[in-house]
C-alpha cells in the first residue's frame, strides 16, 4: 500500500513559488537601492550605502532563495535566524531610506510579512513584526543617528497591519493544506483500494485514509450481520480495540444502518435527543462529542457503516461529511469487487450440481484437517459412498431425476453432519465424507442415518407416480487407526466400499461390531 506523502506543511516547491512575488519585490528594491546611490545619493557615504545594500540585499535573496528556504523547517534554529535577519533589514532600510523615499521601509516590511506569514508559521511571523520594530527603534540610534524620531502611529499600525496579514495567511495556509492532504489522500486510497481484492486489506486502506483525512478521536468500519454490526476495526484514542459488536436497536450505528442515511452530529448529547437515541459507550469510557457516520453499500450489496468521531464538539461540517461518504462510496465499490472475488473462488472449489467440494478442493481439505488432526490429537472418519445400479437407475427415470437423486442425497448427508465436516463429490455418483473429531463407531452411525434419510427421499415421475429411491453402499476408513495419509485413507474406504458391493450392496464396511470390539479404539 502506498501512502500520501503531504503533511500539514508547505513542501519546498510549493514554499519557493509563493515566495517569487516577494523575492521580485525585494530585488527591485536592492537595484533601486543600487541605482539611488549611483545616480542620485547627495553625499558620499549615502551613495556607498546605499550602492553597498543593494548589492548585500541582492546576494541575501539569491541565498535565501536557493539555500534557507529549502532548507528551514518550523520551529528549528535557522527558521529563527531568518526571521531576525529580515527583521534586521528592515532596521538597516529604515535607517538609509532617503528622506526622498520615504515608504520605501513600509513596503520592505509588508513585503517580508507576508512571505515570512507564508513560508513560516503564526509564531514566527509574529517574531519577525517584533524585530523589525525593534530594529527601527535600535538600529539608527546604533550607528550614531539621532535626530529621527517615530510617530507611535507606526508600530501601532504596523501591529495591526501584521495580525490581520498572518491571521489572514495562517487561515487559507490552513484551508488549502487541507484541501490537498485530502486530495491526495483520496487518490491514493483510489489507488490502493482498486490494487486490492482482500476484505482485510480494504479495510486497512480505508482506516489509514480516515486517519489521515479527519481530526478524529475513534473511528470504526463495521460489518451488518443480521440484527448487529460486527466492528472489523474500531480505534479510539489510540488502541485498536478487537470483537467489538453494536445492536441495530438504540443506537447511532443503527440508526444509520437502517435508514440508510449519512448522520452528522455537531454536539452529541443535543442532537441524540432529537433524534431520539441515548448515548451509548464503545471502545474507551468517554463521550464523543462529535459524531458522523455513513452507510457502506452498493446497488448489489449492503455492507454496513463507516463512522467517525471527536471529543470536541463540533469537530466536523458537511464538507467532511461528504468526504465520508466519498470514502463509502469508493469502498463499497471495492468490497463489491472483493465479495465477487471470494464467491467466484468459492465457486471454483465446489461442484456445481450439489454444491460439495470438487475433487480438488476435497483432497485439499483433508490434507489440511488431517495435519491439524495429528497435531492437535483427534480421529477423523472418512466415508466413501457410492449410489447403487445408478446406471440402470438413470436409463429407467430419466437422467433428471437421477440429478434430483445426487441433490437430495448430498441433502441427506448434510443433515447428519456438522458444518465443519467436509463433503465432496469424488466423482459421477460417488461421494466422499469426512467427519472431523470422529471416531469408526461415530462414522458408521452416521453412514446408517444417511442411508435411512435418503430411503425418505419423495421423488415423483412425469406421471406424478412415486418413484423408490436408490440404495446406497459405503466404505469407512479412520485415522489414526487405519492410516495417517489423505491418499490411502482415501484408498482404503474405496476398497471397503467395493466389498460392501461385493456383498450385496445397501450396506455398509466395516460394520458395526468391528468398532464395537475392544480392539477398535
Ligand atoms: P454400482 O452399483 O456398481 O455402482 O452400479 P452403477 O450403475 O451405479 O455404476 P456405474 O459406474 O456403472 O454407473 C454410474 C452411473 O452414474 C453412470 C451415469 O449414468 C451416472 N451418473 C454419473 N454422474 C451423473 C450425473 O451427474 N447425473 C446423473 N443423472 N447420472 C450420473
Ligand atoms: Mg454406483
Ligand atoms: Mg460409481
Amino acid at each position: 500500500m502506498t501512502r500520501p506523502s503531504s503533511q500539514l506543511t508547505l513542501t519546498d516547491a510549493q514554499k519557493r513559488r509563493l515566495s517569487l512575488p516577494g523575492i521580485f519585490v525585494g530585488v527591485t528594491l536592492c537595484f533601486g537601492m543600487i541605482l539611488y546611490g549611483w545616480f542620485f545619493a547627495q553625499t558620499e557615504s549615502a551613495r556607498l550605502l546605499n550602492i553597498f545594500s543593494g548589492f548585500f540585499g541582492v546576494i541575501y535573496t539569491i541565498v535565501f532563495f536557493y539555500f534557507l528556504l529549502p532548507g528551514s523547517r518550523p520551529g528549528r534554529i535557522d527558521e529563527w535566524l531568518f526571521v531576525l535577519a529580515n527583521g534586521i533589514i528592515v532596521g538597516w532600510v529604515y535607517y538609509i531610506e532617503p528622506v526622498s523615499l520615504p515608504n520605501m521601509t513600509l513596503l520592505l516590511l509588508y513585503t517580508l510579512l507576508l512571505m515570512v506569514a507564508v513560508v513560516t508559521n503564526r509564531v514566527a511571523t509574529y517574531a519577525f513584526i517584533g524585530f523589525a520594530l525593534i530594529s527601527i527603534a535600535l538600529l539608527p540610534r546604533w550607528m550614531g543617528e539621532t535626530s529621527r524620531t517615530i510617530q507611535w502611529t507606526f508600530p501601532v499600525m504596523v501591529i495591526l497591519i501584521g495580525i490581520a496579514t498572518n491571521e489572514i495567511v495562517v487561515t487559507l495556509k490552513r484551508n488549502v493544506l487541507t484541501q490537498i492532504n485530502r486530495l491526495e489522500t483520496v487518490n491514493h486510497m483510489t489507488r490502493n483500494l482498486a490494487s486490492s481484492i482482500e476484505t482485510s486489506n480494504l479495510v486497512d486502506i480505508m482506516s489509514f485514509a480516515i486517519q489521515t483525512a479527519f481530526q478524529a478521536d475513534t473511528y470504526y468500519v463495521g460489518f451488518l450481520e443480521g440484527s448487529i454490526v460486527k466492528l472489523d476495526l474500531f480505534y479510539d484514542e489510540g488502541r485498536f480495540y478487537d470483537g467489538l459488536e453494536v445492536e441495530l436497536k438504540d443506537s447511532l450505528t443503527g440508526w444509520v444502518v437502517q435508514h440508510r442515511q449519512p448522520l452528522l452530529l455537531r454536539n452529541v448529547p443535543q442532537d441524540l435527543s432529537r433524534i431520539g437515541l441515548r448515548t451509548s459507550l464503545i471502545g474507551s469510557p468517554k463521550i464523543s462529542l462529535s459524531w458522523m457516520g455513513v452507510p457502506v453499500y452498493s446497488s448489489d450489496n449492503f455492507f454496513g457503516i463507516v463512522a467517525v468521531a471527536s471529543y470536541t464538539q463540533n469537530a466536523f461540517n458537511r464538507n467532511d461529511l461528504e468526504l465520508l461518504e466519498n470514502f463509502a462510496r469508493q469502498s463499497a465499490t471495492a468490497l463489491d469487487n472483493a465479495r465477487h472475488h471470494e464467491e467466484a473462488v468459492e465457486r471454483s472449489r465446489l461442484d456445481s450440481l450439489t454444491n460439495t467440494l470438487n475433487h480438488g478442493s476435497f483432497i485439499q481439505s483433508l490434507q489440511d484437517s488431517l495435519r491439524q488432526a495429528h497435531e492437535e490429537g483427534w480421529p477423523v472418519s472418512l466415508i466413501m459412498l457410492d449410489i447403487d445400479y445408478f446406471k440402470k437407475y438413470n436409463d429407467t427415470y430419466g437422467h433428471l431425476i437421477g440429478d434430483q437423486v445426487l441433490i437430495g442425497l448430498t441433502g441427506a448427508i448434510r443433515e447428519h453432519i456438522k458444518n465443519t465436516d467436509l463433503v465432496g463429490r469424488w466423482g459421477g455418483e460417488e461421494f466422499v465424507i469426512a467427519l472431523l473429531h470422529s471416531n469408526g463407531a461415530q462414522a458408521v452411525r452416521v453412514a446408517q442415518r444417511i442411508r435411512l434419510t435418503l430411503q425418505e427421499l419423495h421423488l415423483l415421475d412425469r406421471n406424478d407416480e412415486i418413484i423408490p429411491p436408490p440404495t446406497i453402499s459405503q466404505g469407512i476408513a479412520v485415522f489414526p487407526q487405519d492410516c495417517d495419509q489423505a491418499y490411502p485413507m482415501i484408498d482404503l474406504a474405496d476398497q471397503r466400499l467395493y466389498i460392501a458391493k461385493a456383498r450385496g450392496r445397501d450396506q455398509i464396511e466395516p460394520t458395526q461390531d468391528i468398532w464395537d470390539s475392544p480392539a477398535a479404539d
